[in-house]
């Protein structure tokens, strides 16, 4: 039987930029469920390039209840991009015992977990789902179509991500948006003639910024930071040093704590932008949410949180980064992020996981199984 390391080398080996098709590693994990024990259904798509991908649901043949499982192990199968000059990121490398390349962590390290946990299961006896989805990185879209599609529902599941198999049991969420502030170009000898909008988004900059200092004061403790923060990280606009700007646009992103309404910073910034507008006729400027992702958490009285605290002998924690886990949880899981490797690594030339954390990670999903999935 391949060892986790041997899975994980395969794994790594099958590029799966969410930019390409995930198909090839939906592929590798179909021949690794045994067609005697899984019955393995890909649930293919194209995105809006036109490239071919696929979520897949694996269920074991002769489970009672197909439609209700009581463990779902949950993993992403897309990695965000690498630099064309870093060999290792399609062909991977073992140095002082750990492995290196793109997706090592985030997350291919918990895929091979799961494909080597679940190899040597009586699958028959277990009320185990494997579900394996696409898109992740760029906004859990293959996650969404899943919910959306209903295919499955589940009593715990385990969303994998890079936590240095800590459970993971509450996670902010994510949301970005486009202000796009309008005003008329003139020559900048003549100001009075045009409207700067470089100006007026400055004042609206002004009224975010005391949106996020209003967010700051609802605390969430489990939380570092504990609250939702806001961030203004792009501002684009104006075309010559000598003409009055006629568009400035510049986007906000926020990090929702769970429990508050995740929509709460949209409506302050439009209800700010409406006040302004009041105030003065003459400033155009909308707001357009782009993507509004929840944060999730789940009870730290929950037999799923005791078990993988007592298997892995970490305790409970939060992160602020995001993950499927939100979505996963409206499947009716209680729901747990957790996973070999450190997420400050991932994303980088350094992504790595340490295969002494690879194998307990195994031996944990197993004793899950025997202990939940019954
Ligand atoms: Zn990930």
């Amino acid at each position: 039987m391949a060892s986790v390391t041997e899975i994980l080398l395969d794994l790594i080996g099958i590029p799966s930029v969410s930019s390409a098709s995930n198909q090839g590693v939906m592929e590798y994990a179909r021949r690794r469920l045994q067609p005697s024990q899984w019955d393995v259904r890909i649930f293919p798509y194209a995105d809006p390039n036109g490239i071919g991908k696929a979520n897949l649901i694996a269920l074991p043949k002769k489970g009672s209840n197909p439609e209700v499982v009581e463990l779902a192990l949950v993993c992403h199968t897309d990695t965000v991009p690498y630099p064309d000059d870093w060999s290792e990121a399609v062909h991977p490398k073992v140095i002082d015992e750990r492995v290196y390349g793109r997706g090592a962590c985030d997350v291919k390290g918990f895929l091979a977990c799961i494909l080597a946990a679940v190899a040597d299961l009586d699958v028959a006896e277990r009320s185990v789902a494997v579900v394996l989805t696409a898109d992740e990185e760029i906004g859990c879209i293959g996650a969404k179509r899943l919910l959306s599609e209903k295919q499955l529902r589940a009593r715990y599941a385990v969303v994998g991500e890079p936590t240095q198999l800590h459970p993971v049991v509450a996670g902010k969420g994510y949301a970005l948006g486009e202000v796009l502030v309008r005003g008329k170009a003139a020559h900048s000898a003549f100001p009075e003639a045009g409207r700067s909008a470089i100006l007026d988004a400055a004042t609206l900059i002004g009224s975010i910024r005391k949106i996020g200092l209003r967010a700051a004061m609802e605390r969430h403790e489990r939380f570092e930071p504990p609250f939702t923060t806001v961030n203004i990280g792009t501002i684009s606009g104006g075309t010559a040093k000598n003409i009055v700007p006629a568009e400035c646009r510049f986007l906000v992103e926020w990090r929702p704590v769970p429990g508050q309404n995740e929509r709460w910073i949209a409506d302050l910034i439009s209800e700010e932008l409406a006040r302004a507008q009041k105030d003065d006729p003459g400033l155009q400027a909308t707001f357009e949410p782009i993507r509004i992702d929840p944060g999730f958490e789940t009870d730290l009285q929950s037999k799923l949180v005791e078990e993988l605290k007592r298997l892995s002998g970490n305790a409970a924690v939060a992160v602020a980064f995001g993950t499927e886990a939100p979505y996963v949880k409206k499947l009716g899981a209680e729901t747990v992020v957790f996973g070999p490797g450190d997420m400050k690594t991932a994303h980088s030339v350094e992504e790595n996981v340490p295969i002494e954390e690879l194998e307990r990670c195994v031996q944990v999903l197993r004793r899950l199984a025997y202990s939940l999935a019954k």
